[in-house]
């Protein structure tokens, strides 16, 4: 029988704990977030609820995403498409901005200089990268590296809700401005977005400062630091000091 969300989270974080050493919890400060709702793309389809389906749900939106075409440009110029990797019942969602050259030669979100160091900070909170559910808010790679248009990610955007829907993570963060942004329709800078927690789609989100943002200024790496620990405190874990 499937657990029920409540049940299947709190298995799933107590599981992930184990494997890292973690053997007492804090008791949590806020109650479970409701289940989202599944959003309705613009054709009228109902993308996937996720109950205990959510791998099933995931791969059709992938090979949606792997035909689609909507961004001309973009269509013609990738190698492929990136559409993202990790637990499709993860308790955690990472949005990033949009696939570089690495990732558009291999298939896969964060695998070039960025995501080493992404994996560095999933690492030192205590999780692999097969934990988390990891995707961008473009499937596609922008030539040279630019900005995703507005267009572009809101033709993106019914991929982006479906994998949220799909995998109906507790918590979502957003790697750098573009993410913040996109995601929360926000002109703040994410200097301003970070610290606190918005809530989209039924998880509380978080947003800090991009992989390689960090790479050009490290000393901000403290400030993702603070960042993850206010995230980790939220879910009753205190990170130790780094
Ligand atoms: N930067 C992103 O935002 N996403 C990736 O997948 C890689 C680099």
């Amino acid at each position: 029988m499937t657990d029920p969300p409540t049940a299947r989270a709190a298995r799933q974080l107590l599981e992930s704990l184990e494997r890292s050493g973690v053997t007492h919890l804090a008791r949590p400060s806020e109650p479970q977030h409701p289940v989202p709702e599944a959003p309705e793309g613009d054709d009228g389809q109902v993308t996937p609820s996720g109950t205990g389906e959510s791998a099933g749900g995931l791969e059709v939106l992938c090979d949606e995403v792997a035909a689609c075409r909507l961004c001309g440009e973009l269509a013609e110029t990738r190698t492929q498409t990136v559409f993202g990797v990790g637990d499709p019942e993860a308790k955690i969602l990472f949005v990033g901005e949009a696939p570089g050259a690495d990732e558009d030669r291999l298939g896969e979100p964060f695998v070039g200089r960025a995501g080493k160091l992404l994996d560095q900070i999933i690492e030192a909170c205590g999780l692999r990268r097969e934990q988390i559910y990891i995707c961008n808010i473009l499937k596609c790679r922008p030539p040279g590296n630019r900005n995703p248009t507005p267009d572009e990610a809101g033709n993106c955007r019914k991929f982006l809700d479906g994998q949220i829907a799909a995998v109906r993570p507790e918590y979502i963060v957003c790697w750098g401005s573009v993410a913040a942004r996109n995601l929360l329709d926000s002109t703040e800078t994410i200097g301003r977005m970070r610290r606190k927690f918005f809530e989209y789609a039924g998880a509380k989100v978080l947003c800090t400062y991009h992989p390689s943002y960090l790479l050009r200024n490290p000393s901000a790496k403290k400030d993702v630091w603070e960042d993850m620990q206010l995230l980790f405190t939220d879910m009753g874990i205190t990170l130790s000091a780094k």
